[in-house]
């Protein structure tokens, strides 16, 4: 009965009819809930502001009548970006079901606080809290009146502890788990879930780029290094099935949580080490 259990939760398409919108969805994180999102059954709208990258990604599916990604330019500091994509999730599939508000970006990682520029201190919480907002405001007006939805939205572990000082990448992840709150507490009316996931390190571009370092595979072992959980590396499909959890209705009265897959890092750790 368990294995029998066990199976079909192997096999069962846990998005199967489902729409959902992916912002940060050509890279990292966001590409890999895209291909885990369309194999569990969703159609899915990656959106992003590498047209390269995401036009690349619809071709992983492209000639499989399974599985179906699409790809939208979408810059999370435009409104009217923001606007025009979830109305085209709605023409061409009908519903949004799911918005994933995963694009984010890290800012200068060394800067501290008093030869922190203000405009790249802007920037950061420009396009990770802003940018979600706006991303969550516009779901939730085509989730509103069909009375059903799931907004999500990828924090950090830098949303529970402070990561030494990059001030503006640790603000923008603490407010938006307080975003992802207050929103929980206003859309629950409507049967509107709103949960964030606050992941550890994962090399993924961002991180490079932030740690300034090309391999991944140097990456992976400087992660390890400070990893709460030894002997396994976090990857973006980690990331991508808690994001699958809380989108699917095995999840259905999960309301305003914060989800940590950290290793059980931020338990731990007050400051990055
Ligand atoms: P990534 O760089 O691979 O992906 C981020 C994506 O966001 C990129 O494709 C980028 O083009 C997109 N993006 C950036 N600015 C944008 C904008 N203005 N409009 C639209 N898209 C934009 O990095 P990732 O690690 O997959 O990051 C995804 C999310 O995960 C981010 O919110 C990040 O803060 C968060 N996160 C990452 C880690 C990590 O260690 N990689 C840890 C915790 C949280």
């Amino acid at each position: 009965m368990v294995a029998g259990l066990h199976q079909s939760l192997l096999v069962a398409k846990r998005l199967q009819g489902k729409v959902a919108l992916i912002t940060g969805g050509a890279s990292g994180i966001g590409a890999s809930t895209a291909k885990l999102f369309a194999k569990h059954g969703a159609k899915v709208l990656a959106a992003d502001v590498q047209d390269e990258l995401g036009h690349s990604l619809c071709k992983e599916t492209e000639g499989n009548s399974d599985e179906s990604i699409s790809y939208v330019h979408y810059d999370v500091t435009s409104e009217s970006d923001i606007k025009n994509a979830v109305d085209m999730a709605v023409s061409r599939y009908g519903k949004l079901d799911i918005m994933f508000n995963n694009a984010g970006i890290s800012g200068n990682m060394e800067t501290r606080a008093v030869a922190t520029d203000t405009d790249n201190f802007k920037r950061v919480l420009d396009v990770n809290l802003v940018g979600g907002f706006l991303g969550a405001k516009h779901a939730a007006r085509v989730m509103i009146p069909a009375k059903k939805g799931c907004i999500l939205f990828t924090a950090s572990v830098a949303s529970l502890v402070c990561i030494g000082v990059p001030h503006a990448y640790t603000t923008s992840k603490h407010a938006v788990v307080g975003l992802a709150k207050s929103l929980a507490v206003e859309l629950g009316e409507y049967g509107i879930r709103v949960n964030s996931i606050s992941p550890h390190a994962v090399v993924t571009p961002l991180l490079q780029k932030s740690l300034r370092i090309s391999d991944k595979r140097k990456g992976e072992e400087m992660i390890s290094a400070t990893a709460a959980l030894k002997g396994t590396i976090l990857e973006a499909e980690d990331i991508a099935q808690a994001a699958l959890f809380l989108a699917s209705d095995e999840a259905k009265y999960l309301n305003g949580v914060n989800l940590p897959v950290d290793g059980g890092y931020s338990l731990n750790n007050q400051t990055w080490k």
